[in-house]
């Protein structure tokens, strides 16, 4: 039986994966290099050097052959050992996931700020990093369950006050939102490969600090799969990486950032946060009440909301698959029945959001929620117009 479905695709909304470009597709398909060549070597330092503004160093950012949980292991295994002592922040389901890495990699770890409803409070943090003694903290800045964003440049402010090595998960984030890994004293940040970077899943990237390169050479128990050591040798001596180079990944990846540097750094950031003030004010006109409950903490790689009520998220996301194709995603855990995530992560543009929110209103009407038709899509306009033209001026 083929495999390949004569139905067409399925567009996706999802906080990852997200659609990839026909670009990107193709350049997997042309770049089929030995990746022990001079060729692919070009390739692959022009990756890293075309990643280095959006983790927003002057350090060299590292390839790592894994999805994004595995650099994140591999990060915290090769900054700590189980003499650290860890602060993380569990306001979020991928700040959870962060903490029970942590505990498997045998680093002992306080979880901070626990339940998804709570912001970082930085006095509270100070208190808390000189009570246990910490030396570590780990944090997710766009947590992708609930759509929080955390304080980064505060928190780097604090930990590199108290010592402590700083790790942030930046994967449903980087390439959508600035970050600045330097400026705002980050020791470690990790993305990977399908959300931002708009390709296929299976490759990360990660930069570290000079403190944090300083904890892996004095590190005897580095891991051996994604020993950051071996990896910045042979990148450096030979533009390679160790063990078998995933080419095609690495070519995707590489021809999503010529896209996106086409587009201008700038403008994909923008770009983002109209589109993401587009879907939220969408979300509130048509009776969906967003999360997080306040603006600054709010992502603009994803919208969280509560469905009105008498509807299930579930049912709602079924029917757009059913009757329109359109895929969003469904709460997290308990919430998964009572909030919709839906992704304008990567390569979406207005004319994505306006699809999916018309056949949102669409499938509400037939749920027996009934607005006017174009009140969603109004509501898009005007927020993604002002966004835009307030950041253009
Ligand atoms: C998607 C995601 C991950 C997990 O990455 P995988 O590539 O699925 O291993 C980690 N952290 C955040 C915040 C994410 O959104």
């Amino acid at each position: 039986m083929s495999q390949i479905s004569a139905e067409r695709n399925v567009k996706l909304f999802t906080p990852g994966p997200v659609n990839i470009p026909d670009r990107v597709h193709v350049a997997a398909l042309l770049g089929s290099y030995h990746h022990r060549t001079a060729e692919f070597s070009a390739v692959l330092m022009d990756t890293l050097e075309k990643l280095a503004p959006l983790f927003g160093t002057a350090q060299q950012v590292m390839p790592v052959h894994t999805t994004g949980r595995g650099a994140l292991e591999g990060v915290y295994r090769n900054i700590f050992t189980s003499d650290d002592r860890v602060l993380c922040c569990t306001n979020g389901k991928f700040g959870e996931m962060a903490a029970s890495t942590l505990k498997r990699c045998g680093i002992p770890v306080k979880e901070i700020f626990p339940g998804w409803d709570t912001p970082v409070d930085l006095e509270a943090l100070e208190k808390e990093i000189v009570e246990y003694s910490a030396t570590g903290l780990v944090a997710v800045f766009n947590d992708t369950s609930n759509g929080i964003v955390n304080p980064i440049d505060k928190m780097g402010e604090l930990s590199r006050k108290h010592g402590l090595l700083f790790a942030v998960d930046d994967v449903s984030a980087l390439a959508c939102m600035p970050f600045h890994m330097d400026e705002w004293k980050v020791d470690a940040v990790v993305t990977a490969s399908q959300k931002g970077l708009m390709s296929p899943v299976g490759v990360s990237f990660a930069a570290l600090s000079d403190r944090a390169w300083k904890a892996c050479e004095l590190n005897p128990v580095r891991d051996f799969y994604t020993d950051f050591i071996a990896i910045r040798k042979i990148l450096a001596e030979k533009g390679e990486t160790p063990g078998s180079t995933p080419v095609s990944l690495v070519m995707s990846v590489h021809e999503a950032l010529n896209m996106i540097y086409e587009e201008g750094i700038e403008n994909v950031f923008l770009r983002h946060k109209a589109i993401s003030a587009g879907t939220k004010a969408a979300m509130e006109a048509l009776g969906f009440s967003l999360y997080p409950l306040e603006w600054e903490q709010r992502s603009d790689s994803l919208t969280v909301a509560k469905v009105p009520a008498g509807i299930s998220a579930k049912a709602l996301s079924k029917k757009m698959v059913a009757d329109y194709r359109l895929k969003f995603g469904t709460g997290l855990g308990d919430m998964g029945n009572e909030y919709i995530r839906i992704a304008h992560m990567g390569y979406c543009y207005a004319e994505d959001m306006l699809q999916c929110i018309s056949a949102i209103e669409c499938c509400l009407d037939e749920m027996g929620i009934s607005h006017p038709f174009g009140k969603g899509t109004e509501a898009f306009i005007n927020a993604y117009k002002k966004t835009k033209s307030e950041g253009t001026a």
